[in-house]
């Protein structure tokens, strides 16, 4: 499976674990390096000093490559930029927010810079902005999400034909015969999810774990597009963001409804009715607890497979 995204980290197939809040610390990045995919520790949930502790802890977990992910929205950005130079981490994927802030900085340093985009036209400036490659992510995403509403199908051609540096497909891809098709789309490998949420080194809660894989067709929702538009299960407290953008919610509103904390206490502290529940359409086809490892090489397996029993089409 080596083509230019597994160059570009030095990663043994084109398989990328998608940095997320609450759910993805050093224990699931480096299993997933450990596999031959590229794991990412999600800074977004993580105080400046918590951030370098788990990078350290990634490092004496593994020795291949790993990244950290950026979400540009959240706070104190500038002192985890500023740990993840000191600590000599040399992939860094940021998201939510404007690719020339960073990017540019964080190639002084020698580190490969990929932004997550889920339209066209920012992959386009993600392009001018000097990066590396993009993540594309479709409509299916868990957690924040464009407004378009573009679904993975449509978004990969779009953003292939957009430009010319290598394409990460994301967004309702969980198995083998999808990253196939992600890549038969025109992406040169995948980032994954809401699959890895579901794994005992995932730090998610139990309870959200378990409510990953119980999960139905149309149980998840594309919900406060007025503030940052977020996927989630549709639990009581996404029911009543609901019911508050039906009424006319304004953003003020919204957020104080929000409040506070919301994802830590869904995600993290396992309240299943008041907290925010972040994961993908993909959740649906979740049904396993299993552990990171096997999880690669089931999907690695399966395409594989599929790429066999479609050349004789
Ligand atoms: P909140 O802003 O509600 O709360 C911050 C959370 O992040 C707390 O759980 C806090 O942990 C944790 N945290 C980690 N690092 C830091 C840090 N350096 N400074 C402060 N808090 C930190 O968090 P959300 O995760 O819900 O939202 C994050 C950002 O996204 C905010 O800017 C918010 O306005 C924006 N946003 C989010 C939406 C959503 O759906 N989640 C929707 C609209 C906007 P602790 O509790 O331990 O202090």
């Amino acid at each position: 499976m080596a083509n230019r995204i597994t160059s570009l980290f030095g990663i043994q197939y084109p398989l990328i674990q998608a940095g997320m809040i609450w759910c993805s610390g050093w224990e699931l990045a480096s299993a997933v390096s450990n596999a031959g995919g590229l794991g990412l520790i999600g800074s977004g949930s993580m105080y400046p000093d918590v951030l370098r502790e788990q990078i350290r802890k990634c490092k004496a977990a593994t020795t291949k490559p790993f990244g950290v992910n950026v979400p540009l929205l959240y706070p104190d950005i500038d002192k985890h930029i500023q740990i993840i130079i000191e600590e000599g981490v040399k992939i860094v994927f940021t998201s939510a927010g404007n690719p020339k802030t960073w990017t540019a900085h964080l190639k002084q340093h020698g580190i490969t810079v990929v932004h997550v985009v889920a339209n066209a036209k920012f992959a386009q400036k993600a392009a001018d902005a000097g990066v590396d490659a993009i993540v594309a992510e479709g409509f299916e995403a868990g957690g924040h999400n464009g407004r378009e509403e573009t679904t993975t199908m449509v978004l990969i051609p779009l953003v292939r034909a957009a430009v010319n540096i290598p394409v990460i497909a994301a967004g309702g891809i969980a198995t083998g015969r999808q990253m196939l098709a992600a890549m038969a789309l025109g992406a040169d490998g995948v980032q994954i999810g809401s699959r890895f949420v579901a794994t005992p080194e995932s730090s998610a809660h139990q309870n959200f774990k378990q409510a990953v894989i119980s999960t139905n067709e149309g149980d998840t929702l594309l919900t406060l597009k007025q503030l940052v538009p977020v996927r989630l299960i549709r639990n009581k407290f996404c029911k009543e963001v609901e019911a508050a953008e039906a009424r006319g919610a304004t953003p003020d509103e919204l957020k104080e409804l929000l409040g506070r904390a919301r994802a830590k206490k869904g995600m993290f502290e396992g309240d299943l009715d008041e907290g925010e529940l972040e994961i993908g359409q993909v959740s649906a086809m979740l049904r396993q607890i299993k552990p990171a490892a096997e999880v690669v090489m089931e999907i690695v397996t399966e395409c594989e497979n599929a790429r066999k029993e479609l050349a004789a089409l």
